[in-house]
């Protein structure tokens, strides 16, 4: 007898605007179960199309709770990393299908650093994220680099390299750009930090150790989030990337949404330093409003003054500079 085949399936049901989840089989071919005549399975959908309207028979609300998922052991995080890539489809042109993180060398060596750094710790077999660890996480501001997928990405532009859809040059230029950007983003993103206070970094043993004792570390390395005196709270226009509402804070301009979005404008912007200006509020108001700001008497390159025309766009690879127009 042929064997039965079975599609696993998710059922997304809208009922007044709240989604429903429904994860299941449908069987698609019979097969051997013609014979067995037990084809009732627990998890089995009836078969449905898509946007069919189904009725709602009942309404029961049940009170449940959700078990965290298992902490990883060596074993497991190994294995996560050597198959994160292999749910990325064959089609996918940005992600590589089938991509690992690090090769069988370099995994195990991931493992004892990321301990010996003090992000993680170990009890018996399993790993558990400590504070550092926590506060990492959500407070470091390249989030790429938190994305298993970007290691996939990187490992798409080296295929298509190798298979001559990609220059050496495009991609030694991409990283580039993403590392002189990580770099800033890290030395002006200074609204949030890892205390330092709490943890020191002891050479010798290549160990963060917390000065203050475990149990009230929780508390010591809460992260600054506060926003700054000067910053007000009112939106001073939509984010062009996001929608979201951007804000002045201490250090500039930013989307509230920043962390995603990267839309920002900082006040100690380089590119506009050259010609002696700063961002101010009006400018930063009418970019977000009309797409470009008029800007009185910037200094040149010989030391004339001119008025210009700014706009602060994505280039081609993606990230935010300014474009100068003189306005005569
Ligand atoms: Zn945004």
């Amino acid at each position: 007898m042929p064997p039965a085949e079975y599609e696993n399936t998710e059922v997304k049901t809208d009922v007044n605007k709240n989604i429903f989840l429904t994860k299941g089989k449908v069987l698609k071919v019979k097969g051997y179960l013609e014979v067995y005549n037990k084809e009732e399975k627990d998890d089995l959908l009836p078969m449905m199309d898509k946007n069919e309207i189904v009725d709602v028979i009942e309404i029961k609300p049940l009170s449940k709770q959700t078990t965290p998922p298992k902490p990883y052991t060596e074993e497991t995080l190994l294995r996560a990393m050597k198959n994160c890539g292999k749910n990325v489809s064959d089609d996918d042109t940005t992600v590589l299908s089938g991509y690992s993180i690090g090769t069988s060398a370099t995994r195990a060596e991931v493992l004892k650093k990321i301990g010996q750094v003090g992000y993680v710790s170990k009890k018996g077999k399993s790993y558990f994220i400590t504070d550092l660890g926590q506060n990492l996480v959500e407070i470091f501001p390249v989030k790429e680099l938190f994305d298993v997928d970007y290691t996939g990405k990187l490992e798409k532009s080296l295929s298509d390299i190798q298979k001559g859809q990609f220059t050496r040059k495009e991609y030694l230029n991409n990283i580039m750009n993403f590392i002189w950007n990580s770099v800033n983003l890290i030395k002006y993103d200074r609204q949030k930090k890892i205390s330092t206070e709490s943890f020191t970094y002891n050479a010798k043993t290549k160990k963060f150790v917390s000065d203050k004792n475990p149990s009230s570390s929780k508390k010591s390395t809460k992260t600054d989030t506060k926003t700054s005196k000067s910053s007000e709270n009112t939106a001073l226009g939509k984010c062009p990337v996001c929608g979201g509402d951007v804000m002045e804070s201490e250090k500039g301009f930013f989307c509230t949404n920043y962390n995603n979005c990267k839309y920002g404008i900082f006040k100690d912007d380089k590119y506009l330093q050259l010609f002696k200006k700063r961002p101010t509020k009006t400018i930063v108001k009418s970019l977000l409003k009309k797409g470009d700001a008029k800007v009185k008497s910037m200094t040149g390159k010989d030391g004339n003054k001119f008025d210009a025309i700014l706009k602060y766009e994505k280039n081609d690879k993606g990230y935010y500079g300014w474009l100068i127009k003189k306005d005569s």
